[in-house]
């Protein structure tokens, strides 16, 4: 990339992480399939990433604004959400202490159950939108795990604060900012250590294939992060890294049609008779208002709404015709789940009624008539 002036990320996204602009050279990252290189130079084995990942992490690091080291700069592609957040947590030393939320991605509190069941770490749980329980949390940790908005509650957190607070302690913190998009939140500038996005959602954005990412100013954290990649083979493959660098490039577009139609569609459900509640970041009654005006700079493409009865909620799910039926959030189709049917939300204090709606890139109002007819 050679800007002759400083980029905004929906510039940076699309020129960041091709090859050199030289006479005859291709203008994208060609899809590199090999599992092993001719010896002779450092580079091996493909478990140590391929040249199409590397584009993506070159492009995921100019946007997180995490500096650009001599390989793959300070992004590091992992094969799903779920595979970058475990390269965090499985590496912490037995005794470890984590400050977790009381309310964020269920699979997470998963993963780090199963390390407190194995005896390895402890982990504290607090209430992420109480600054002062999460700065008092911090007190002697080693982690604080944190999710910026929440799914599926949408809840933030004041992350300057706490971020503050945990450099103060030498404890490091961890952001996943996958609701946010890499265009929403720049949790580095923040003072996060990490920021970790599925990138299976609005990054690649297209609900074709999972992937994660991590990304850390600090290059040794760095280089820590991509050994234990490499060490347990959690590498992305080439076409998933094509495909989730050639997402990144339309993200801001796909995000601007699909946050307004989310206003919109928040707005409408709100006045619905059958509606009792939506979660929903533009909501100027949020109780997290200023810090989202503060912090995010969109907001969001992602509500969920509670119903006046169960039967509705699983009802609004099985009615709907445009909209699918399906987990995941963050591609262009728009996607609908009883979030609150998963133990493990119930576990963490999310409605039974709690239906959790990713809006895609359709015309709002096909969107709003198969809602309506699916809530009649
Ligand atoms: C989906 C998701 C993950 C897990 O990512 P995968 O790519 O599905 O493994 C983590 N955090 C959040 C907020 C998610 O929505």
């Amino acid at each position: 990339m050679t800007p002759r002036h400083p980029l905004r990320p929906e510039s940076v996204i699309v020129a960041a992480g091709r090859p050199a602009h030289e006479p005859g050279a291709p203008v994208n990252a060609p899809v590199v399939l090999t599992a092993t290189f001719h010896a002779g130079s450092a580079r091996g084995y493909a478990r140590d990433g391929q040249d199409t990942t590397v584009a993506f992490e070159t492009a995921m690091a100019a946007a997180e604004g995490a500096p650009d080291g001599d390989r793959d700069g300070a992004s590091i592609a992992f094969s799903s959400g779920m595979a970058a957040a475990a390269a965090v947590i499985e590496s912490l030393p037995v005794g470890a202490v984590v400050v977790a939320p009381a309310s964020y991605y269920n699979f997470h509190r998963n993963l780090l159950d199963e390390q407190v069941r194995l005896g390895r770490i402890t982990v504290r749980t607090v209430d992420q939108t109480d600054t002062a329980a999460v700065v008092a949390a911090l007190d002697g940790a080693t982690l604080a795990w944190l999710e910026l908005p929440t799914n599926p509650l949408l809840q933030v957190l004041d992350l300057p604060a706490v971020a503050t607070a945990a450099r103060a302690r030498g404890v490091r913190t961890v952001v996943d900012a996958t609701v946010a998009t890499p265009l929403g939140l720049r949790p580095l500038d923040h003072g996060a250590d990490v920021v970790m996005h599925s990138a299976t959602k609005w990054i690649a954005g297209h609900s074709d294939l999972l992937m994660g990412v991590l990304s850390t100013s600090d290059p040794a954290l760095a280089e820590q992060l991509r050994q234990r990649r490499t060490l347990t083979g959690a590498v992305p493959g080439a076409l998933e890294g094509y495909l989730a660098l050639r997402g990144l490039r339309t993200l801001s577009v796909r995000l601007e049609r699909a946050c307004d139609s989310t206003a919109v569609l928040a707005r409408r459900l709100a006045e619905h008779p059958a509606v009792t509640g939506v979660h929903y970041l533009g909501d100027p009654d949020h109780p997290q208002a200023s810090l989202i005006a503060q912090l995010l700079t969109h907001r969001g493409a992602l509500l969920s709404f509670t119903t006046d009865t169960l039967a509705r909620a699983d009802a609004v799910c099985s009615r709907v015709g445009l909209i699918t039926h399906a987990t995941s959030i963050g591609g262009v189709e728009s996607l609908i789940e009883r979030r609150g049917a998963y133990a493990g939300e119930a576990a963490q204090g999310t409605p039974a009624e709690l239906v959790r709606l990713s809006v895609g890139i359709e015309h709002v109002e096909d969107l709003w008539a198969d809602l309506a007819q699916a809530l009649a």
